[in-house]
Order: C-alpha cells, then sequence, then structure tokens
C-alpha cells in the first residue's frame, strides 16, 4: 500500500466516523471543518493529504509548522507559543489557535502588521484545576478580557475559542461548558464564531456538542513517536 492509500484510507475512515456523529447529532457535515494535524509527519504527506481534498492542517511547534506550508492548505497553529516566536508564526499562519495571553496577542500583531497579513485568532480555554491550572490557556473567567485585546488589535480577528480537554478526563462536559463560553462571547463578539474542540479519541463528543472544527492527528497520519 503506497502512503497515498494509507492516508485516503485512514482519512476514509475519520470521515465516516464524522459522518455518524453528525447524523446521531443532527448536523451536517458541511457545518465542520476537519483540520489534520501534521506534526512530525513529512511536508509530503501534507501534500498528499491535499490532493485527496483536505484544506486545513494543524502544526504546533515553529519552526517545524513553517516547513509544512503547502500551497492550499490553511495552517492552523495550535500549540504553545513563545512571544518571541509570535513574529515569526505570523508570517505563514493563517489561524493561531494557542493565544492565551494578552502578550502574546500584541506580539503576533505587531508581527502581522509587519507582514502585512492578517491573522485569524482563537483564545485558548484551559480546564484544568489545581496544580494543572493555567499550563496553556485561559481560565473561563478570562476569556472576554483577552477576547476583548485581540479584537481591539488591528491586524488580528478574533474568530472564536479553542480548548484540548483534560487528559484521561470525560471530555463531555468539558466540551458542552466551551459551548456555553462560546455563546456568551458571541454576545460581545458576533464574529467569534469558531468552538474548536475534539481529537482523534473524543471528535465524536465534540460533534456532539456543536464543534466547527476538529482536530485529528493519528487517526489519519498513525502513532506518532512517543515523546512529543
Ligand atoms: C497533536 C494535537 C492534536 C491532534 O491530536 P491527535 O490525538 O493526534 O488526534 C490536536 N490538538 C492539538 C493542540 C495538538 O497538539
Amino acid at each position: 500500500m503506497t502512503r497515498r492509500d494509507e492516508l485516503a484510507a485512514n482519512l476514509a475512515a475519520v470521515e465516516e466516523r464524522i459522518a455518524s456523529a453528525c447524523a446521531d447529532a443532527g448536523r451536517q457535515r458541511d457545518e465542520i471543518t476537519l483540520i489534520v494535524v501534521t506534526k512530525t509527519y513529512p511536508h509530503s504527506d501534507a501534500e498528499l493529504l491535499r490532493d485527496l481534498g483536505v484544506t486545513d492542517i494543524g502544526e504546533n511547534r515553529h519552526p517545524e509548522a513553517e516547513s509544512k506550508v503547502t500551497d492550499g492548505l490553511r495552517l492552523h497553529f495550535v500549540g504553545g507559543l513563545q512571544t518571541n516566536k509570535a513574529g515569526a508564526v505570523t508570517r505563514y499562519a493563517d489561524v493561531v489557535q494557542s493565544v492565551d495571553r494578552p502578550k502574546l496577542a500584541r506580539s503576533l500583531s505587531r508581527g502581522a502588521e509587519a507582514a502585512g497579513r492578517e491573522v485569524e485568532c482563537l483564545v485558548q480555554v484551559d480546564f484544568q484545576e489545581g496544580a494543572d491550572a493555567g499550563r496553556a490557556g485561559v481560565a473561563p473567567d478570562g476569556i472576554l478580557a483577552l477576547a476583548d485585546e485581540i479584537a481591539s488589535l488591528g491586524a488580528l480577528t478574533l474568530r472564536g475559542l479553542m480548548t484540548v480537554a483534560p487528559l484521561g478526563a470525560d471530555p463531555r462536559p468539558v466540551f458542552d461548558r466551551l459551548m456555553e463560553l462560546s455563546a456568551d462571547l458571541r454576545r460581545q463578539h458576533p464574529g467569534a464564531t469558531v468552538v474548536s474542540a475534539g481529537m482523534s479519541d473524543d471528535f465524536e463528543h465534540a460533534v456532539a456538542a456543536g464543534a466547527t472544527h476538529l482536530r485529528v492527528g493519528r487517526s489519519v497520519l498513525g502513532e506518532r513517536p512517543p515523546a512529543r
């Protein structure tokens, strides 16, 4: 089997899971954007995915992300981002999903402005409590202030919310809460309609909750080597 055949088969299986989750939830497939997370995989896989009809890829590290830039694919940066790398990322990312502090937002805006680009941003929300809290993402009560900051910056467009469900916990209450927070946010920022949630192991629950964007890596590309 060629790599193209393997990716095509995996993609078809993921599409079948999405279709079935949509049917269960009474949703239409075209309400949902599949982002294939290509981190650790070669650029040639991104090109094959594009040829198979994928429109969006996700990456979590600079400069690896830059090496996956591909004609015809929108690139979503989904990883933790140091302020000093923000400018570099704005030169190629279409969307930064992991905005979690005002200082990062301001650096992204300066970078985008310098590059003459408009970068879409999601506020990353963190639902961990206790010792794990705040590793990546803002707590729910910090969403609005950060969203206001992003919306006020000329080169950034506020598009919505993103979360990574806490490891090993039932993701359903988290995704439901994210949808409520999205409704709250849209009262102030009607254009912030994106809800990015759901990965290989839990995306059916994200579809059920109402997510608009799924970020799926391993189910399409295969298991990544450990320690990433
Ligand atoms: C790697 C990654 C994904 C995809 O995870 P899989 O389990 O491979 O589907 C989604 N979101 C983020 C932020 C990631 O880093």
